[in-house]
């Protein structure tokens, strides 16, 4: 039985120190900054030592959490930002995934001739269909969205909870996936197949007017940059109709 399963994960969070002691406090514990500070990638807080060190991580962004954050029911935790527009209601997730599927048949052509399926689940749930797939994957990596197909049946199954431009970029990465299965037939390469996937995402973040979390996404330590920044440079000399075809023909 034919079985393909393709997975986008989280960012790594990266923190930057600056050495220089600074006479503000600390976003958590608000002790100065008397040795330095560290700040993640294009956020304005800055944390003491001990705090990125040693406080829990919000699930989704990965900033450093203080006494105010969500846990949700799966036990991940969250941060107020994230949470501020996260996605939990299925009937919600189900509205945002027909949007951008219509947006992207809209902004590319990526159209299926067979329906894929969608699915709300929480993180056990998506480590489970991890496991079983028997495909190599990070478990101390959130995976936010994962595309599989199973003999006739294709699904893509995103993370509940997950911000909610986050979860639609991550929509647009595994439905990019979905129309590989359908249009790419020879394509082998994993640079290719996850670089154009993640290359449909940003170039949907842009086209939503996300610009700020599409330059993150040509920022932000993750294991598919390498692949975006390959499939970007594919755009630059062929031009975004021809890339389509060059994708259709890839080994
Ligand atoms: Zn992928
Ligand atoms: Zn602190
Ligand atoms: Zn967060």
């Amino acid at each position: 039985m034919l079985h393909d399963i393709y997975y986008r994960p989280m960012a790594t969070t990266s923190s930057h120190r600056t050495q220089v002691s600074q006479a503000n406090e600390c976003a958590i514990c608000r002790s100065p900054l008397t040795t330095g500070y560290y700040t993640l990638l294009d956020r304005p807080e800055r944390y003491c030592p001990t705090c990125i060190a040693t406080r829990p991580r919000c699930a989704c962004c990965g900033t450093p959490l203080g006494a105010q954050h969500w846990q949700l029911h799966d036990g991940r935790l969250q941060c107020c930002e994230c949470h501020a527009t996260a996605v939990y209601d299925p009937a919600v997730a189900r509205e945002i995934f027909a949007e951008t599927v219509t947006a992207l048949v809209q902004q590319f052509g990526l159209l299926l001739s067979v329906k894929v399926e969608f699915r709300l689940i929480d993180a056990p749930t998506m480590q489970g269909i991890l496991a079983q797939s028997q495909r190599h994957f990070d478990a101390g990596v959130q995976t936010l969205g994962l595309y599989q197909r199973q003999g006739p049946v294709r699904a893509i199954y995103m993370l509940y909870g997950l911000p909610r431009l986050l979860f639609r970029t991550t929509v647009a990465h595994e439905y990019a996936h979905a129309w590989q299965g359908e249009h790419c037939p020879r394509m082998q390469s994993d640079l290719l197949r996850e670089g154009f996937a993640e290359w449909v995402a940003y170039r949907h973040l842009l086209w939503l007017g996300g610009t700020r979390a599409a330059q993150r996404m040509l920022e932000a330590q993750h294991p598919y940059r390498p692949a975006l920044e390959h499939v970007l440079e594919l755009e630059e000399q062929l031009g975004t109709v021809k890339l389509l075809d060059y994708m259709k023909r890839a080994h």
